[in-house]
């Protein structure tokens, strides 16, 4: 705003000058000078960037111990990082250094913890920063940051009296992306080019041997320079967590919690399919501030529960939804669920009308972790699943609502798996040369099949649906057991 007012009453008094028939060349001249100093200011200070303060920390919290559910990722990088402790060994060997460890994997699996304890292994001043940081519209910043960062690491690691220093990179895919393809490209060439310049000087007998650490999730981006030998040809995978992993990282995070001994970590685990570490560290806090609000000494199962909810779906929204709309959400939930039972019996994790995030209501089903291959049965039963919930509301009010928009598009989502994965009436077909019409022709018999399958299910089951829409309207909420216990009292459900 500032500047604008600035701008005009500059434009204001030149016109006003001009008019006048003032000489204006001294005044043009100066105006030149100012602009070029203000921007060579700038871009200086742009370029000296500190790495040298918050950056560097000296001491390492963090162990390898203090990581669950990365017992492979740890391995390797042990592997690599004893390889770099036996200096000695390596000299006589004549092998060359070990320069570049690259993480790769989903956000929030631990990827800077794990370079934090190998810091710590390798007693080495850790620093960090972000790809984003070295990317600045002015061409040759990147790079006299690149050079900036290395020189900070060795005179850091020379302050502490220490022979190691451990350079983090996260998202590395921002700085070293494949070269010439962005609009920017001189300025991103550069600062990867800095960046391998910096690694190739990298020597075994160097006073301060520096290990770069990189992570990002998008291995595909980089740059193939950067993977060669030589740079970053320790390659770690660094996954989400299975039901095991789970277990360990819920254990590490409620360490410093009271648990009533009701909680039960293992469930929490085997309902948590596809959260990273970094989920489960906010669950177990979630958890324990859902039990400070109900004043409870010590957190209990249901605030685990009711954490899982909030991680996965967002905040509880003060909505107040018409009793009309409610019951709609009863129904359509209750569709979903009935139909999860029935194809797959156990799979109901939750079943809610309470709104949060973006749903008014939702059913949770239980994943099965290592299962990565999925069948027509699989495929063709969860379509069901999703459509189940529409059916209802049509089954019990004559016509269904918006809120099946999302389910719809997941279920056609399936349909196009099941072509593409050639088992479809279709058979073996490349999708990419599948004309458009025969495409929308399968998709729409795989999920019609599935309509008339599941309108079946549903009118035959009209009474026992109306008792459990009722219950979720009483209860809002209903867990797995419940709902199977309610099943098996009320019909001949198996
Ligand atoms: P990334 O670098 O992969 O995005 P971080 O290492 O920054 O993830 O993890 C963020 C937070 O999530 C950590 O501070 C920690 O609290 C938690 N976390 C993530 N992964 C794990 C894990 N494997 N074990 C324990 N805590 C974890």
């Amino acid at each position: 705003m500032v500047k604008e007012v600035g701008l005009g009453l500059i434009i204001a008094v030149v016109t006003f000058l001009v008019i006048c028939g003032y000489d204006l060349t001294p005044l043009i001249f100066l105006g030149v000078l100012g602009v070029g100093a203000y921007f060579i200011v700038r871009t200086r200070g742009l370029m000296t960037k500190n790495f040298s303060e918050q950056r560097i920390s000296p001491q390492h919290e963090i162990s390898f111990a203090d990581i669950g559910g990365q017992a492979g990722a740890i391995r390797e990088l042990q592997e690599a990082l004893n390889f770099i402790k036996n200096n000695q060994a390596i000299l006589h060997l004549g092998i060359r250094p070990l320069k570049g460890i690259l993480l790769t994997g989903p956000p929030g699996t631990g990827k800077t913890l794990l370079a934090k304890a190998a810091a710590g292994f390798t007693d080495a001043v850790f620093i960090s920063c972000s790809g984003s940081e070295f990317i600045e519209m002015y061409a040759g910043v990147g790079a006299q940051r690149v050079r900036r960062l290395f020189q900070a690491a060795r005179e850091a690691t020379l302050k502490q009296g220490k022979n190691n220093a451990l350079i983090f990179i996260d998202e590395i895919d921002i700085l070293a992306g494949k070269r010439g393809q962005t609009s920017n490209h001189l300025e991103y060439d550069q600062t990867l080019n800095q960046l391998l310049v910096e690694m190739d000087g990298i020597k075994v007998n160097d006073k301060v041997r520096i290990l770069v650490v990189a992570a990002t999730n998008r291995m595909d981006l980089l740059d193939p320079a950067i993977l060669r030998p030589g740079r970053f040809d320790r390659h770690v995978k660094v996954e989400l967590p299975d039901k095991q992993g789970r277990l360990e990282i819920l254990k590490l995070h409620t360490q410093n919690k009271p648990l009533a001994d009701s909680v039960s970590l293992e469930e929490i685990a085997k309902d948590t399919f596809g959260f990273s570490g970094a989920h489960l560290e906010s669950l177990a806090n979630e958890a324990a501030i859902l039990a400070m609000r109900e004043n409870c000494e010590v957190v209990e199962q249901h605030h685990f529960r009711e954490a899982i909810d909030k991680v996965m779906m967002g905040d509880r929204l003060d909505r107040h939804p018409s009793p009309a709309e409610l019951r709609r959400v009863s129904i359509h939930e209750t569709g979903h669920a009935f139909l999860s039972e029935l194809v797959r019996p156990g799979s109901v994790s939750t079943l809610t009308i309470a709104p949060r995030g973006m749903a008014l209501g939702y059913m949770r089903q239980t994943s099965e972790d290592n299962t990565y291959l999925y069948t027509m049965e699989y495929l063709e039963n969860q379509i069901a699943v999703m459509l189940a919930g529409a059916l209802a509301e049509e089954l019990f009010l004559g016509d269904h609502s918006t809120g099946a928009v999302n389910d719809f598009e997941q279920a056609a989502g399936l349909a196009e798996q099941i072509i593409g994965a050639g088992m479809s009436r279709l058979k073996v077909v490349d999708t990419k040369t599948l004309p458009a019409g025969l495409r929308y022709r399968v998709i729409t018999e795989i999920l019609h099949g599935q309509e008339k399958r599941v309108k079946e299910h549903l009118s035959r089951a009209y009474d026992t649906m109306e008792i459990i829409v009722n219950l979720l309207l009483e209860h809002e909420k209903i867990n797995g057991e419940q709902l199977r216990s309610y099943l098996r009292r009320e019909t001949c459900f198996v």
